[in-house]
């Protein structure tokens, strides 16, 4: 350890006092104070004096406050944001009226006041600020109103408390109190130079002796970085037993789960505490985390609807269950109310348990204590309440609803409920003034708390501390890796302050007012962190998202050029696969007769027979979110069963060509169907859950599109409809299933046309052999017609305003089906021939054996556009095999399946 530690270990061990600019680091310093001990032997010793510099503040005022008989409320942050974000919508500018905008604004103004009185609180006071301009201008017309709230009501800002803390200590002898010794500060701003100067003796702890091992790496991108990084730390762990290792990287937010991955990978975890080797000094946002973000959601459905989404994450983390076996029925419940695609966006508890199916599938204590729970909300929802008689309240209808659910709580998790009681009775703080609040407004409040509220579960004191540059004030490590070191993050630089004005910011160099501060900055934190350690690894990637990074001219300075990466940390050859592979030659074969789902069991044959094997066999389903109006393959339906109608013959019905011809009026004919098929066909719940003005309008737009397609189907040559939704049972080989052809026609050489309805783009070369996309019309041109049926052709009637057109393979087209064709078009010049026809039935008739023998191997024909629109890429884990298959390919592409 450097001399940094000694220096503060033998201060602590004196009973002196260490002020950090951190509670991590205060956190930390304790964390080194009792390993010391611990190292030398000792079994107790007096507690160290460390506080971060907000606690020694607050101690210090509420101390001295209290033998003045201050009688002022300290705001807390709730609180204080609360009254800019009323100060503000009084102000009755535009961008305060909504909600959301009025709340960000309240936080960027109460960070311009913490700015003001950290570095220039003579601004303070407001014939300073006669002169400023425009947002500034309003700002400081906020400020006047938020002041003279504050004295009206006995009020303090606890950016304020610095201040009149340096006037309570000036108001005593400096000697009657210790000395203090700093740790951690990279900025003394000028507000906590003037109080360590009114308390006395203080001085900042004399940095490390400067690190002797000093590297900069480049690697090739983000990824082989922090590869390279989480195996250096593998290695000093393994080689240095007990060494301590910090990471700082600028961007641990955005990349937290890239990161915690790639260390997992690396380092796996202590095999004693089974907890992870590192851990991240920042926390997440409180409503990140499962258990309140479970418990928000809860409370919003209680009188409000939730996302589809929600609700399936809410019930599938059992958080309202009793027991597993009501966790299970819940998830089931959900999956069958898709089954029966009554799916909707959004669910209202009133809806989602009275639902048909109820009754049978939702767990009767679930619905009673959810239903319970919502009627003691009910009983005060309707009127405003005081806050804290909300935050009174919701232990209650949580305990109603069973949350947390039947699990026991982890460590983390309980620490999290802890947190979010506290987050809830924050937000109960703000009746402070004797405000009332509705239930709606009490939750808003309580989502930006939750937003607003890291959490990070109390340190396991890991090897490997993660952390950003400015987080790591304070802390000390035996070996330091900084990550992204490139021009552009390093200094790194950011916006002004919007609320004051730039001369302000600048004169009191305030963060991010020129590039100046922001270098010197950075340059501190730089020295600070080399002498925080003995060893220290620069490194960054050279190719950062699309662009070429350089590296950063600070660092080169210091280390001078950037090196490749040592062989020893970039990637190793060849990475174990995340899935392991094991070559299942067994089959289960399927008994011989009927399969479900016609021909589309033949074509997930062909497309990729893993396919074929989990939907036929295992009735795996892909699940895709609700949507607001009619899905696609409602819109489908509904086409299908308009044209069944038009083609099904009288009385209603036309059967030929001719009878089309003599139509008068096609748009109301075809308006008169879609309205029946409206009528009869849309289910009650499609109805009550869609606006009736958007029903009409997709009526209408079905009648535009059909009527279009008549008028085109009028061109054709002679025709008579044989059958429309044609039920058909064949057997292709020993296998067996039931098909429904959409329309069969006779054409005027009395052979038939089979007719596929389409409203996409789908075209015939889906059909080529050898490894087709689609067997759908082969197979019903193959197998579905009688002995005595000739066939003349078969093809897709592709319904799409504007384009309306048939594809496909007929014997003569210009000759049967339209003579207007051209010697170019496809429909001419890919005739249907027996040759093909033979081809075709071989082809379908090996699909089906492969079927039968139970093939099912991974194997989608063309990846990854089979895999597109599949679904099933959960189980069968085609992504990892893909990553696997790389990485044996292409020793570069490893550093992906590190991730
Ligand atoms: S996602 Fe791709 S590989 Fe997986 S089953 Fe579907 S088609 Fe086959």
């Amino acid at each position: 350890m450097g001399s940094v530690r000694s220096e503060i270990d033998e201060w602590l061990l004196n009973g002196g006092l260490v002020v950090t600019a951190s509670d991590r680091a205060a956190r930390v310093l304790m964390a080194a104070f009792h390993r010391a001990r611990q190292a030398e032997g000792l079994t107790a010793w007096p507690a160290p004096k460390v506080q971060d510099w907000n606690s020694f503040v607050s101690t210090a005022w509420q101390q001295r406050a209290m033998e003045k008989m201050d009688g002022r409320l300290l705001l807390n942050p709730v609180q204080e944001q609360a009254l800019w974000a009323e100060i503000a919508a009084a102000g009755g500018q535009t961008a305060t009226l909504l909600e959301g905008p009025r709340h960000r604004l309240a936080k960027l103004a109460m960070k311009a006041h913490d700015l003001l009185c950290s570095h220039a609180s003579q601004f303070l006071i407001e014939k300073a600020r006669n002169g400023w301009l425009q947002d500034a201008a309003v700002f400081s017309g906020w400020l006047a109103a938020f002041d003279r709230l504050c004295r009206s009501s006995d009020l303090l800002s606890p950016s304020r408390v610095p201040l009149e803390l340096i006037e309570l200590l000036q108001e005593s002898l400096p000697a009657e109190r210790p000395p203090l010794l700093l740790a951690g500060f990279d900025r003394i701003l000028p507000v906590q130079r003037r109080l360590f100067n009114a308390w006395g003796a203080w001085r900042e702890a004399v940095p490390g002796e400067p690190a002797t091992k000093i590297h900069f790496y480049q690697a090739s991108d983000a990824q082989a970085e922090l590869v390279a990084c989480a195996r250096w730390c593998k290695s000093q762990l393994v080689s240095h037993p007990g060494i301590r290792l910090l990471v700082i990287t600028q961007d641990a937010n955005a990349r937290r789960g890239e990161i915690e991955r790639a260390f997992f990978k690396c380092t796996g975890s202590n095999p004693e505490t089974s907890s992870p080797l590192f851990e991240f000094s920042l926390g997440i946002p409180l409503r990140q985390i499962a258990v309140a973000r479970g418990a928000y959601l809860v409370l919003r459905w209680l009188n409000s609807p939730l996302t589809e989404a929600e609700v399936d994450w809410l019930l599938s983390t059992g958080q309202t269950a009793a027991s597993l076996q009501e966790a299970t029925e819940l998830q089931a419940y959900m999956r069958a109310l898709r089954r029966r695609s009554l799916e909707r966006t959004h669910w209202t508890l009133e809806a989602f348990t009275s639902q048909p199916l109820a009754a049978r599938l939702l767990p009767v204590s679930w619905f009673q204590r959810m239903i319970e729970a919502k009627r003691r909300l009910e009983g005060y929802s309707s009127r405003s309440q005081g806050p804290l008689d909300w935050a009174g309240l919701i232990p209650q209808l949580l305990e109603e609803a069973g949350w947390p659910g039947y699990r026991p709580l982890s460590s983390a998790e309980f620490q999290a409920a802890q947190r979010w009681q506290l987050a809830v009775e924050s937000v109960g703080s703000l009746g402070f003034d004797g405000r009332r609040m509705r239930w709606q407004d009490f939750l808003a409040a309580l989502g930006r708390t939750l937003d607003e509220t890291l959490f990070a579960p109390e340190s396991h004191d890991a090897p490997i501390q993660i952390a950003g540059p400015a987080e790591s004030a304070g802390l000390t490590a035996d070996a330091i890796w900084f990550l992204g070191a490139d021009e552009d993050a390093w200094p790194l630089t950011g916006p002004m302050h919007p609320l004051l004005p730039t001369e302000v910011q600048r004169e009191a160099a305030m963060p991010h007012a020129t590039p100046q501060l922001d270098g010197d900055l950075a340059q501190r934190i730089t020295d600070r962190l080399l002498a925080s350690a003995s060893e220290i690894h620069f490194s960054f990637a050279r190719q950062k998202q699309t662009a070429e990074a350089r590296p950063s001219r600070l660092i080169a300075q210091l280390a001078g050029a950037a090196q490749p990466l040592p062989p020893e940390l970039a990637a190793p050859p060849v990475s174990s696969p995340l899935t392991v592979s094991f070559e299942d030659s067994s089959r289960v074969l399927f008994p011989p007769g009927k399969v479900e789902g016609g021909s589309s069991v033949l074509t997930a044959q062909t497309q990729c027979p893993f396919k074929a094997f989990a939907t036929a066999r295992l009735a795996a389903k892909s699940w895709k979110p609700a949507e607001a109006g009619l899905t696609a393959s409602q819109r489908g339906q509904l086409l299908h069963s308009v044209l069944h109608s038009i083609w099904d013959g009288p009385p209603l019905g036309i059967r030929t060509h001719a009878e089309l011809t003599e139509l008068t009026d096609q748009s109301a004919f075809v308006a008169s169907h879609v309205q029946r098929v409206f009528e009869n066909e849309l289910r009650s719940e499609l109805r009550e859950r869609m606006p009736s003005r958007y029903l009409e309008l997709e009526a209408l737009r079905l009648t535009f599109l059909v009527t279009e397609w008549l008028e085109y189907e009028a061109t054709r040559i002679d025709f008579a409809v044989v059958g429309t939704e044609v039920a058909r049972t064949v057997s292709v080989g020993e296998l067996t299933m039931d098909l429904r052809l959409d329309r069969i026609d006779q054409l005027n050489d009395g052979s038939l046309l089979i007719i596929d309805y389409k409203s996409g783009d789908l075209s015939p070369s889906a059909w080529d052999l050898p490894r087709p996309e689609d067997v759908q019309l082969p197979l019903y041109a193959g197998f579905a017609l009688e002995e005595d049926e000739v066939l003349g052709g078969l093809v897709f009637a592709k319904i799409r305003a504007g384009q309306h057109v048939f594809a496909g393979r007929v014997g003569d087209a210009k000759a049967t089906l339209l003579a207007k064709l051209t010697g170019g078009s496809g429909l001419v010049k890919n005739s249907l021939t027996a040759e093909q026809l033979i081809d075709w039935r071989d082809s379908i008739l090996q699909l089906a054996q492969d079927f039968l023998q139970g093939r099912a191997e991974v194997d989608p024909r063309d990846a990854p556009q089979t895999c597109k629109y599949c679904g099933l890429e959960t189980v069968c884990r085609i992504r990892e095999n893909e990553i696997h298959l790389q990485s044996d390919d292409d020793p570069s592409s490893l550093e992906v399946a590190d991730e």
